[in-house]
Protein backbone atom coordinates (compact mmCIF):
# COMPACT_ATOMS: atom_id res chain seq x y z
CA UNK A 1 0.00 0.00 0.00
CA UNK A 2 1.41 3.56 -1.16
CA UNK A 3 0.82 5.44 2.06
CA UNK A 4 0.31 8.63 -0.42
CA UNK A 5 -2.84 6.33 -1.61
CA UNK A 6 -3.74 5.09 1.45
CA UNK A 7 -6.01 6.91 4.03
CA UNK A 8 -4.09 7.01 7.58
CA UNK A 9 -4.76 10.44 9.47
CA UNK A 10 -2.03 10.58 12.04
CA UNK A 11 -1.98 13.89 14.09
CA UNK A 12 0.51 15.04 16.96
CA UNK A 13 -1.28 16.22 19.34
CA UNK A 14 -2.39 14.40 22.21
CA UNK A 15 -6.50 14.13 22.79
CA UNK A 16 -7.69 16.05 25.53
CA UNK A 17 -10.11 13.67 26.45
CA UNK A 18 -8.12 10.36 26.25
CA UNK A 19 -6.85 9.50 29.83
CA UNK A 20 -4.86 6.24 28.98
CA UNK A 21 -2.27 5.38 26.78
CA UNK A 22 -3.66 3.18 24.17
CA UNK A 23 -6.46 5.71 23.30
CA UNK A 24 -4.35 8.79 22.38
CA UNK A 25 -2.63 6.45 20.46
CA UNK A 26 -5.54 4.94 18.35
CA UNK A 27 -6.75 8.09 17.93
CA UNK A 28 -3.50 10.05 17.01
CA UNK A 29 -2.59 6.88 14.58
CA UNK A 30 -5.81 7.25 13.15
CA UNK A 31 -6.87 4.40 14.08
CA UNK A 32 -10.40 5.22 15.32
CA UNK A 33 -12.52 8.18 15.00
CA UNK A 34 -15.41 8.94 17.58
CA UNK A 35 -18.43 9.32 16.42
CA UNK A 36 -20.56 9.23 19.98
CA UNK A 37 -20.20 8.28 23.33
CA UNK A 38 -18.37 4.91 23.13
CA UNK A 39 -19.25 4.44 19.26
CA UNK A 40 -16.03 4.33 16.84
CA UNK A 41 -15.40 4.45 13.16
CA UNK A 42 -12.65 1.94 12.44
CA UNK A 43 -10.37 3.71 10.25
CA UNK A 44 -8.32 1.87 7.88
CA UNK A 45 -5.46 1.13 10.17
CA UNK A 46 -7.64 0.13 12.92
CA UNK A 47 -9.63 -1.56 10.68
CA UNK A 48 -6.88 -4.12 9.53
CA UNK A 49 -5.79 -4.84 13.49
CA UNK A 50 -9.35 -5.43 14.06
CA UNK A 51 -9.59 -8.27 11.14
CA UNK A 52 -6.15 -9.37 12.45
CA UNK A 53 -7.27 -10.50 16.19
CA UNK A 54 -10.38 -11.20 14.89
CA UNK A 55 -8.89 -14.23 12.36
CA UNK A 56 -6.84 -15.44 15.13
CA UNK A 57 -9.59 -15.89 17.23
CA UNK A 58 -11.68 -17.60 14.59
CA UNK A 59 -8.88 -20.03 13.90
CA UNK A 60 -8.45 -20.67 17.36
CA UNK A 61 -12.41 -21.57 17.59
CA UNK A 62 -11.88 -23.54 14.91
CA UNK A 63 -8.94 -25.41 15.86
CA UNK A 64 -11.33 -26.52 19.34
CA UNK A 65 -14.04 -27.91 16.87
CA UNK A 66 -16.45 -24.70 17.43
CA UNK A 67 -18.62 -23.86 14.20
CA UNK A 68 -18.77 -19.89 13.46
CA UNK A 69 -22.25 -18.73 11.60
CA UNK A 70 -23.22 -15.32 12.31
CA UNK A 71 -26.11 -13.92 14.63
CA UNK A 72 -27.96 -10.62 13.85
CA UNK A 73 -27.64 -7.08 16.10
CA UNK A 74 -30.96 -6.62 16.15
CA UNK A 75 -33.02 -8.95 17.88
CA UNK A 76 -36.65 -9.39 18.79
CA UNK A 77 -37.96 -8.99 22.41
CA UNK A 78 -40.20 -11.83 22.91
CA UNK A 79 -37.25 -14.48 23.12
CA UNK A 80 -35.60 -12.60 25.76
CA UNK A 81 -39.23 -12.39 27.57
CA UNK A 82 -39.05 -16.13 27.71
CA UNK A 83 -35.74 -16.43 29.24
CA UNK A 84 -37.32 -13.26 31.89
CA UNK A 85 -33.95 -11.21 30.88
CA UNK A 86 -35.74 -8.41 29.00
CA UNK A 87 -36.41 -7.31 32.24
CA UNK A 88 -34.08 -8.26 34.23
CA UNK A 89 -31.32 -6.77 31.53
CA UNK A 90 -31.80 -3.45 32.97
CA UNK A 91 -30.33 0.02 31.74
CA UNK A 92 -27.35 -1.68 29.55
CA UNK A 93 -29.92 -2.92 27.22
CA UNK A 94 -30.91 -0.55 24.34
CA UNK A 95 -34.51 -0.51 23.42
CA UNK A 96 -35.75 -0.02 20.16
CA UNK A 97 -39.30 -0.04 18.72
CA UNK A 98 -39.87 -0.52 14.88
CA UNK A 99 -42.98 0.39 12.90
CA UNK A 100 -45.13 -2.10 13.78
CA UNK A 101 -44.58 -0.99 17.64
CA UNK A 102 -42.82 -4.47 18.37
CA UNK A 103 -40.51 -4.55 20.99
CA UNK A 104 -36.49 -5.26 19.44
CA UNK A 105 -33.36 -4.38 21.33
CA UNK A 106 -29.81 -4.48 19.89
CA UNK A 107 -28.09 -7.47 21.43
CA UNK A 108 -25.95 -7.30 24.24
CA UNK A 109 -25.03 -10.73 24.04
CA UNK A 110 -26.92 -14.02 22.46
CA UNK A 111 -27.68 -16.94 24.67
CA UNK A 112 -31.50 -16.39 24.08
CA UNK A 113 -30.89 -16.49 19.98
CA UNK A 114 -28.83 -19.11 19.91
CA UNK A 115 -31.12 -20.98 22.21
CA UNK A 116 -33.66 -20.61 19.97
CA UNK A 117 -31.90 -21.56 17.24
CA UNK A 118 -30.67 -24.77 18.77
CA UNK A 119 -33.70 -25.63 19.82
CA UNK A 120 -35.55 -25.39 16.80
CA UNK A 121 -32.64 -27.65 14.73
CA UNK A 122 -31.49 -30.33 17.47
CA UNK A 123 -33.52 -32.84 18.57
CA UNK A 124 -31.03 -35.86 19.35
CA UNK A 125 -28.08 -36.71 21.64
CA UNK A 126 -26.20 -37.57 18.61
CA UNK A 127 -25.85 -34.14 17.82
CA UNK A 128 -23.83 -33.20 20.48
CA UNK A 129 -21.65 -31.92 21.72
CA UNK A 130 -22.02 -28.86 19.09
CA UNK A 131 -20.51 -25.18 19.74
CA UNK A 132 -21.70 -22.32 17.94
CA UNK A 133 -19.90 -19.09 17.42
CA UNK A 134 -19.92 -15.92 15.80
CA UNK A 135 -18.04 -12.49 15.98
CA UNK A 136 -20.88 -9.89 15.45
CA UNK A 137 -21.11 -6.06 17.05
CA UNK A 138 -22.69 -6.16 20.70
CA UNK A 139 -24.26 -2.87 21.99
CA UNK A 140 -24.10 -2.16 26.23
CA UNK A 141 -25.32 1.27 26.89
CA UNK A 142 -22.78 1.25 29.68
CA UNK A 143 -23.19 3.80 32.72
CA UNK A 144 -19.22 5.11 31.44
CA UNK A 145 -17.94 4.29 28.34
CA UNK A 146 -14.54 5.17 28.87
CA UNK A 147 -10.86 4.29 27.94
CA UNK A 148 -11.70 4.17 23.90
CA UNK A 149 -12.41 1.24 22.16
CA UNK A 150 -11.97 -0.78 26.18
CA UNK A 151 -15.38 0.51 27.08
CA UNK A 152 -17.32 1.35 24.34
CA UNK A 153 -20.63 1.25 24.07
CA UNK A 154 -20.40 -0.98 20.74
CA UNK A 155 -18.50 -3.07 20.45
CA UNK A 156 -17.11 -6.27 18.95
CA UNK A 157 -17.51 -9.35 20.72
CA UNK A 158 -16.59 -13.07 19.51
CA UNK A 159 -19.25 -15.10 21.35
CA UNK A 160 -19.50 -19.06 21.51
CA UNK A 161 -22.03 -21.03 22.71
CA UNK A 162 -21.88 -24.89 23.86
CA UNK A 163 -24.73 -27.34 24.16
CA UNK A 164 -23.96 -30.57 25.89
CA UNK A 165 -25.78 -33.30 27.60
CA UNK A 166 -25.36 -33.23 31.01
CA UNK A 167 -22.54 -31.42 33.31
CA UNK A 168 -19.61 -33.87 32.42
CA UNK A 169 -19.88 -33.17 29.13
CA UNK A 170 -19.97 -29.56 29.13
CA UNK A 171 -17.23 -29.35 31.56
CA UNK A 172 -15.25 -30.58 28.56
CA UNK A 173 -16.79 -27.98 26.17
CA UNK A 174 -15.68 -25.45 28.74
CA UNK A 175 -11.96 -27.25 28.85
CA UNK A 176 -11.59 -26.50 25.33
CA UNK A 177 -12.95 -23.22 25.54
CA UNK A 178 -10.15 -22.62 28.39
CA UNK A 179 -7.47 -23.69 26.36
CA UNK A 180 -8.38 -21.92 23.17
CA UNK A 181 -8.39 -18.61 24.92
CA UNK A 182 -4.98 -19.49 26.06
CA UNK A 183 -3.49 -20.47 22.78
CA UNK A 184 -5.75 -16.67 20.77
CA UNK A 185 -4.12 -14.83 23.30
CA UNK A 186 -0.34 -16.30 22.91
CA UNK A 187 -0.51 -15.61 19.08
CA UNK A 188 -1.56 -12.27 19.69
CA UNK A 189 1.75 -11.86 22.20
CA UNK A 190 -0.35 -11.42 25.31
CA UNK A 191 -0.05 -13.47 28.96
CA UNK A 192 -3.86 -13.97 29.47
CA UNK A 193 -4.11 -15.38 32.77
CA UNK A 194 -7.15 -17.37 33.89
CA UNK A 195 -9.13 -15.72 36.83
CA UNK A 196 -11.45 -17.37 39.13
CA UNK A 197 -14.53 -15.19 38.65
CA UNK A 198 -17.96 -15.30 39.65
CA UNK A 199 -19.75 -18.26 38.77
CA UNK A 200 -23.60 -16.46 38.60
CA UNK A 201 -26.41 -18.92 39.91
CA UNK A 202 -25.31 -22.24 39.45
CA UNK A 203 -21.91 -22.18 41.77
CA UNK A 204 -19.04 -24.33 41.22
CA UNK A 205 -15.39 -23.86 39.29
CA UNK A 206 -16.39 -23.38 35.75
CA UNK A 207 -15.91 -19.53 35.67
CA UNK A 208 -12.96 -17.85 34.12
CA UNK A 209 -11.92 -14.46 33.29
CA UNK A 210 -9.18 -13.84 31.13
CA UNK A 211 -7.14 -11.26 32.47
CA UNK A 212 -4.21 -9.11 30.93
CA UNK A 213 -1.86 -7.07 33.50
CA UNK A 214 -2.26 -3.33 32.71
CA UNK A 215 -1.24 -0.47 34.96
CA UNK A 216 -4.46 1.13 33.10
CA UNK A 217 -6.68 -1.60 33.85
CA UNK A 218 -10.01 -1.53 35.73
CA UNK A 219 -10.13 -4.72 37.58
CA UNK A 220 -7.78 -4.97 40.43
CA UNK A 221 -6.10 -8.55 40.49
CA UNK A 222 -4.31 -11.07 42.48
CA UNK A 223 -2.56 -14.21 41.58
CA UNK A 224 0.75 -16.14 41.78
CA UNK A 225 3.50 -15.34 39.70
CA UNK A 226 4.66 -18.67 38.71
CA UNK A 227 1.56 -17.62 35.90
CA UNK A 228 3.47 -15.62 34.22
CA UNK A 229 5.40 -18.16 32.77
CA UNK A 230 3.79 -20.94 31.80
CA UNK A 231 3.80 -21.80 28.21
CA UNK A 232 0.12 -21.72 26.17
CA UNK A 233 -0.88 -25.59 24.92
CA UNK A 234 0.15 -24.27 21.28
CA UNK A 235 -1.23 -25.72 18.31
CA UNK A 236 -0.22 -29.40 18.55
CA UNK A 237 -3.00 -29.43 21.66
CA UNK A 238 -5.34 -32.23 20.52
CA UNK A 239 -8.18 -30.84 21.41
CA UNK A 240 -10.20 -34.52 21.64
CA UNK A 241 -7.93 -35.56 24.20
CA UNK A 242 -8.40 -35.05 28.30
CA UNK A 243 -7.51 -31.52 29.25
CA UNK A 244 -7.84 -31.71 32.71
CA UNK A 245 -4.01 -31.84 32.94
CA UNK A 246 -3.84 -28.47 30.74
CA UNK A 247 -6.50 -27.01 32.99
CA UNK A 248 -4.85 -27.79 35.97
CA UNK A 249 -1.53 -26.34 34.95
CA UNK A 250 -3.26 -23.10 35.59
CA UNK A 251 -5.57 -23.42 38.11
CA UNK A 252 -3.35 -25.45 40.88
CA UNK A 253 -2.34 -21.34 40.86
CA UNK A 254 -3.92 -18.98 43.02
CA UNK A 255 -5.49 -16.24 40.52
CA UNK A 256 -8.76 -14.16 41.56
CA UNK A 257 -10.22 -10.72 40.75
CA UNK A 258 -10.93 -8.26 43.24
CA UNK A 259 -14.62 -9.72 43.75
CA UNK A 260 -13.39 -13.11 44.53
CA UNK A 261 -10.23 -12.65 45.85
CA UNK A 262 -8.78 -14.26 49.62
CA UNK A 263 -6.76 -12.23 50.86
CA UNK A 264 -5.68 -14.98 53.35
CA UNK A 265 -5.01 -17.56 50.17
CA UNK A 266 -3.10 -14.60 48.65
CA UNK A 267 -1.06 -13.98 51.95
CA UNK A 268 -0.38 -17.45 51.95
CA UNK A 269 1.45 -17.20 48.81
CA UNK A 270 5.87 -16.39 49.47
CA UNK A 271 6.05 -12.87 49.48
CA UNK A 272 7.96 -13.00 46.11
CA UNK A 273 5.15 -14.83 44.37
CA UNK A 274 2.64 -12.51 44.75
CA UNK A 275 1.32 -10.85 42.28
CA UNK A 276 -1.32 -7.56 43.26
CA UNK A 277 -1.53 -5.85 39.81
CA UNK A 278 -4.41 -4.24 37.69
CA UNK A 279 -5.97 -6.05 34.89
CA UNK A 280 -7.77 -6.01 31.82
CA UNK A 281 -10.20 -8.68 30.73
CA UNK A 282 -10.42 -9.86 27.38
CA UNK A 283 -12.50 -12.96 27.79
CA UNK A 284 -14.50 -14.60 30.06
CA UNK A 285 -15.74 -17.74 29.61
CA UNK A 286 -18.82 -19.43 31.81
CA UNK A 287 -20.55 -22.72 32.53
CA UNK A 288 -24.38 -21.99 33.40
CA UNK A 289 -26.01 -25.06 33.55
CA UNK A 290 -29.65 -25.33 32.32
CA UNK A 291 -30.35 -21.30 33.14
CA UNK A 292 -31.82 -20.95 29.37
CA UNK A 293 -32.56 -24.24 28.58
CA UNK A 294 -35.21 -24.69 31.18
CA UNK A 295 -36.94 -21.53 30.62
CA UNK A 296 -36.53 -21.59 27.06
CA UNK A 297 -37.38 -25.56 27.08
CA UNK A 298 -34.24 -26.82 24.92
CA UNK A 299 -34.43 -30.32 25.27
CA UNK A 300 -32.96 -33.54 23.43
CA UNK A 301 -33.41 -37.25 23.65
CA UNK A 302 -31.23 -39.05 25.46
CA UNK A 303 -29.53 -42.44 24.43
CA UNK A 304 -32.14 -44.07 27.02
CA UNK A 305 -34.99 -42.13 25.24
CA UNK A 306 -35.87 -39.77 27.96
CA UNK A 307 -35.94 -36.32 27.52
CA UNK A 308 -33.63 -34.11 29.09
CA UNK A 309 -32.66 -30.09 29.50
CA UNK A 310 -29.56 -29.10 27.51
CA UNK A 311 -26.05 -28.20 29.63
CA UNK A 312 -24.75 -24.68 28.48
CA UNK A 313 -21.74 -22.10 28.72
CA UNK A 314 -21.05 -18.93 26.41
CA UNK A 315 -17.52 -18.19 25.74
CA UNK A 316 -16.49 -14.48 25.17
CA UNK A 317 -13.77 -12.56 24.01
CA UNK A 318 -13.56 -8.91 23.19
CA UNK A 319 -12.49 -8.28 19.95
CA UNK A 320 -12.40 -4.87 19.79
CA UNK A 321 -11.42 -4.40 23.41
CA UNK A 322 -8.09 -6.16 22.38
CA UNK A 323 -7.23 -3.69 19.75
CA UNK A 324 -6.53 -1.22 23.02
CA UNK A 325 -5.54 -3.97 25.24
CA UNK A 326 -2.65 -5.22 23.17
CA UNK A 327 -1.44 -1.21 22.72
CA UNK A 328 -1.93 -0.94 26.41
CA UNK A 329 0.58 -3.77 27.04
CA UNK A 330 3.36 -2.83 23.91
CA UNK A 331 3.89 0.78 23.31
CA UNK A 332 6.61 3.02 24.17
CA UNK A 333 6.63 6.60 24.40
CA UNK A 334 6.84 6.77 20.40
CA UNK A 335 3.97 5.22 19.49
CA UNK A 336 2.68 1.24 19.61
CA UNK A 337 4.34 -1.38 19.02
CA UNK A 338 2.47 -4.25 17.50
CA UNK A 339 3.23 -7.57 18.39
CA UNK A 340 4.10 -9.27 14.46
CA UNK A 341 0.73 -10.86 14.56
CA UNK A 342 -1.53 -8.51 14.99
CA UNK A 343 0.32 -5.63 13.00
CA UNK A 344 -1.84 -3.72 10.45
CA UNK A 345 1.27 -4.25 7.72
CA UNK A 346 4.38 -6.06 8.11
CA UNK A 347 7.07 -3.57 7.18
CA UNK A 348 6.80 0.68 6.61
CA UNK A 349 9.07 1.02 3.46
CA UNK A 350 10.18 4.81 3.70
CA UNK A 351 12.02 6.48 0.85
CA UNK A 352 14.04 9.53 2.53
CA UNK A 353 14.19 11.06 -1.22
CA UNK A 354 11.19 10.44 -3.00
CA UNK A 355 12.59 12.73 -5.78
CA UNK A 356 16.09 11.10 -6.90
CA UNK A 357 15.62 8.64 -9.19
CA UNK A 358 18.02 5.97 -8.25
CA UNK A 359 16.16 5.82 -4.67
CA UNK A 360 13.15 5.84 -6.13
CA UNK A 361 14.18 3.08 -7.86
CA UNK A 362 15.64 1.13 -5.17
CA UNK A 363 12.47 1.85 -3.29
CA UNK A 364 10.51 0.43 -5.70
CA UNK A 365 12.17 -2.88 -6.15
CA UNK A 366 12.27 -3.09 -2.02
CA UNK A 367 8.19 -2.55 -2.60
CA UNK A 368 8.20 -4.98 -5.10
CA UNK A 369 10.34 -7.80 -3.26
CA UNK A 370 8.31 -7.30 -0.34
CA UNK A 371 4.83 -7.90 -1.56
CA UNK A 372 5.69 -10.53 -3.51
CA UNK A 373 7.18 -12.08 -0.31
CA UNK A 374 4.09 -12.17 1.08
CA UNK A 375 4.64 -9.56 3.54
CA UNK A 376 2.13 -6.08 4.01
CA UNK A 377 3.90 -3.46 3.26
CA UNK A 378 2.99 0.16 3.64
CA UNK A 379 5.38 2.28 1.36
CA UNK A 380 5.80 5.94 2.59
CA UNK A 381 6.83 7.41 -1.21
CA UNK A 382 5.03 10.82 -0.02
CA UNK A 383 7.41 14.12 -0.66
CA UNK A 384 7.61 15.09 3.60
CA UNK A 385 10.84 15.27 5.44
CA UNK A 386 12.31 12.16 6.81
CA UNK A 387 11.64 13.32 10.74
CA UNK A 388 8.05 13.66 10.08
CA UNK A 389 8.18 9.86 8.45
CA UNK A 390 9.94 8.79 11.22
CA UNK A 391 7.66 10.22 13.40
CA UNK A 392 4.70 8.90 11.74
CA UNK A 393 6.11 5.03 11.50
CA UNK A 394 7.38 5.11 15.03
CA UNK A 395 3.37 6.48 16.19
CA UNK A 396 2.05 3.37 14.21
CA UNK A 397 4.42 0.76 15.18
CA UNK A 398 4.99 -1.69 12.33
CA UNK A 399 7.02 -4.24 13.59
CA UNK A 400 9.79 -3.35 10.38
CA UNK A 401 10.82 0.12 9.14
CA UNK A 402 13.02 -0.30 5.97
CA UNK A 403 14.81 3.17 4.97
CA UNK A 404 16.38 3.65 1.76
CA UNK A 405 18.24 6.63 0.87
CA UNK A 406 21.00 7.96 -1.13
CA UNK A 407 23.77 6.83 0.57
CA UNK A 408 22.73 3.45 0.96
CA UNK A 409 21.89 3.68 -2.66
CA UNK A 410 25.26 4.02 -3.34
CA UNK A 411 26.54 0.97 -0.93
CA UNK A 412 23.66 -1.30 -2.12
CA UNK A 413 22.32 -1.51 1.22
CA UNK A 414 18.86 -0.20 2.92
CA UNK A 415 18.65 -0.26 6.50
CA UNK A 416 16.71 -2.10 8.58
CA UNK A 417 14.96 -0.77 11.84
CA UNK A 418 12.87 -3.72 14.17
CA UNK A 419 10.41 -1.34 16.32
CA UNK A 420 9.80 -3.53 19.38
CA UNK A 421 13.89 -3.29 20.28
CA UNK A 422 15.27 -0.42 17.97
CA UNK A 423 18.05 -2.56 16.73
CA UNK A 424 18.86 -1.41 13.66
CA UNK A 425 20.93 -2.63 10.30
CA UNK A 426 22.52 -2.22 7.21
CA UNK A 427 22.06 -4.52 4.46
CA UNK A 428 21.38 -5.65 1.07
CA UNK A 429 17.86 -6.05 0.47
CA UNK A 430 18.08 -9.88 -0.25
CA UNK A 431 19.40 -10.15 3.49
CA UNK A 432 16.61 -7.98 4.75
CA UNK A 433 14.27 -9.64 3.85
CA UNK A 434 15.57 -12.65 5.22
CA UNK A 435 15.62 -11.51 8.42
CA UNK A 436 12.45 -10.38 8.17
CA UNK A 437 10.73 -13.45 7.07
CA UNK A 438 12.76 -14.92 9.94
CA UNK A 439 11.58 -12.97 12.45
CA UNK A 440 8.40 -13.94 12.07
P1 LIG B 1 -16.92 -6.08 32.02
O1 LIG B 1 -16.79 -6.78 33.34
O2 LIG B 1 -15.61 -5.56 31.47
O3 LIG B 1 -18.03 -5.10 31.96
P2 LIG B 1 -18.54 -8.21 31.15
O4 LIG B 1 -18.20 -9.16 32.22
O5 LIG B 1 -19.81 -7.49 31.20
O6 LIG B 1 -17.34 -7.17 30.97
P3 LIG B 1 -18.88 -10.30 29.22
O7 LIG B 1 -20.35 -10.26 29.18
O8 LIG B 1 -18.19 -11.37 29.93
O9 LIG B 1 -18.36 -8.89 29.73
O10 LIG B 1 -18.36 -10.11 27.72
C1 LIG B 1 -17.29 -10.83 27.15
C2 LIG B 1 -16.13 -9.92 26.78
O11 LIG B 1 -16.55 -8.80 26.01
C3 LIG B 1 -15.44 -9.31 27.98
O12 LIG B 1 -14.50 -10.20 28.52
C4 LIG B 1 -14.78 -8.09 27.38
O13 LIG B 1 -13.53 -8.44 26.82
C5 LIG B 1 -15.72 -7.69 26.27
N1 LIG B 1 -16.54 -6.53 26.66
C6 LIG B 1 -17.55 -6.50 27.56
N2 LIG B 1 -18.06 -5.28 27.66
C7 LIG B 1 -17.36 -4.48 26.80
C8 LIG B 1 -17.42 -3.11 26.44
N3 LIG B 1 -18.31 -2.29 27.00
N4 LIG B 1 -16.55 -2.64 25.52
C9 LIG B 1 -15.66 -3.46 24.94
N5 LIG B 1 -15.54 -4.78 25.24
C10 LIG B 1 -16.38 -5.28 26.16
MG1 LIG C 1 -17.19 -10.75 32.33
Amino acid sequence: MRLSKYFLPVSKDVPADAAIASHQLMLRAGMVRQNGAGIYSWLPLGHRVLRKIEQIVREEMNRAGAVEMLMPTLQQADLWRESGRYDDYGAEMLRITDRHERDMLYGPTNEELITDVFRSFVKSYRQLPLNLYHIQWKFRDEIRPRFGVMRGREFLMKDAYSFDIDAEAARRSYQKMFCAYLNAFDRMGLTAIPMKADPGPIGGDLSHEFIILADTGESAVFCDKALLDIPAPGADLDFDSDLTAEMEKRTQYYAATDEKHDEAAFEALPKEQQVAARGIEVGHIFYFGTKYSEPMNASIQTSEGDKALIHGGSYGIGVSRLVGGIIEASHDYKGIIWPDAVAPFDVGLISLRPKDDAVATACEEAYVALTEAGLDVLYDERDERPGAKFATMELIGLPWQMTIGPKGVEKGVVELKRRETGETSELPLAEALAMIKGGR
